[in-house]
C-alpha cells in the first residue's frame, strides 16, 4: 500500500507549532505547580520539620528537572523557529551529499546498511550550506533510525524539469499510513522518550519551504520510506 503526503500550508504548520509547543510546556508546568503548591502547604502547617530528612531536596529537584525540559523545549523552538537562513551560496549537491555520508560512515557500517549513491553530475541549488546539511542529516538519521537491523538506503539527486529532486530511500520499517499526515508535525515522534525529540521533519520542512522547494514522503508499511525533497535547480546562464 503506497501514501503520500505533501506539505504546503506553511500557515497550518505554524499552527499545529504553537499547539505543540503548548502541550509540550503544559506537562511540565502542571507537575512544577503541583509540586510547589504541596511544599508551600507544608510549609505553612509544620514549618520546616514536617519534611522528613531529604524530602525538601526531592522536591526542589523534581521542580528543577521540569524547568529543564521547558528550558530544552524552548531552545529545540527557537532552532526551529529561527527566522532567515544564513549566507546563502550555489551548494553542489554531490559535495553536500558526500559530507554527511562521511559524518555517519561508522554508524551505517555498525548498523550493517548499505548504502548507495545515484547522484547526477552538476547539481547545484542556491541555498544555507549549513542548512542543507541538517537537513539531509535528519531524513539520513530517520532512514538509519528505520532499519532495525540490516538494510539499505540509497540517496539519489536529479534533475527534474526545473527542479532537483532529492531522494533518501530506506528498506526500513515504514510509517503506518496514519501517521504519515503527523511526520512533519513539531513533537510528533514514534521514538522512545530521549531519543526522539519529533523536530527532526519539522526543522527540514521549514528550511526547504523558505528555499522555495517542498517535500514528498512516500512509505509502505514493512518495506520501507522515501522521503523527497524539490528545490529549485539552478538555470541554464542564470546569474544567481
Ligand atoms: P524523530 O526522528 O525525532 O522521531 P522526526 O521529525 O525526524 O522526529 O520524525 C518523526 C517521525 O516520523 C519518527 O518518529 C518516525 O515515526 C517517522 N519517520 C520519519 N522518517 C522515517 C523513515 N525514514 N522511516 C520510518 N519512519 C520515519
Ligand atoms: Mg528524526
Amino acid at each position: 500500500m503506497e501514501a503520500l503526503v505533501r506539505q504546503t500550508d506553511k500557515l497550518a504548520a505554524v499552527g499545529r507549532l504553537a499547539a505543540g509547543v503548548a502541550h509540550e510546556i503544559n506537562n511540565p508546568l502542571a507537575i512544577v505547580s503541583a509540586y510547589t503548591e504541596d511544599f508551600l502547604e507544608r510549609l505553612e502547617e509544620g514549618g520546616t520539620t514536617c519534611f522528613k530528612e531529604g524530602e525538601w531536596k526531592a522536591y526542589l529537584t523534581a521542580v528543577l528537572r521540569q524547568v529543564a525540559r521547558c528550558t530544552s523545549i524552548i531552545r529545540k523552538l527557537l532552532d526551529f523557529a529561527r527566522p532567515a537562513p544564513g549566507l546563502r551560496e550555489w551548494v553542489k549537491i554531490n559535495e553536500l551529499v558526500q559530507g554527511i555520508v562521511s559524518l555517519m560512515d561508522y554508524t551505517l557500517k555498525k548498523k550493517g546498511i548499505e548504502l548507495t549513491l545515484k547522484i547526477e553530475e552538476d547539481l547545484e541549488v542556491y541555498a544555507d550550506r549549513l542548512q542543507l546539511e541538517q537537513v539531509l542529516l535528519n531524513l539520513l538519521t530517520n532512514a538509519v533510525e528505520a532499519i532495525e537491523k540490516e538494510g539499505k538506503i540509497c540517496i539519489k539527486a536529479i534533475k527534474k524539469g526545473q527542479e532537483i529532486e532529492i531522494s533518501v530511500i530506506d528498506t526500513g520499517k515504514g510509517i503506518p499510513p496514519e501517521n504519515l499526515e503527523k511526520i512533519f508535525e513539531p513533537f510528533f515522534t514514534t521514538k522512545p522518550v530521549g531519543q526522539g525529540t519529533g523536530l527532526g521533519l519539522s526543522i527540514c520542512y521549514g528550511i526547504i519551504q523558505e528555499l522555495g522547494g517542498r517535500m514528498v514522503v512516500e512509505s509502505s508499511l514493512g518495506q520501507g520510506t522515501t522521503v523527497k525533497v524539490y528545490l529549485p535547480a539552478r538555470q541554464r546562464g542564470g546569474n544567481g
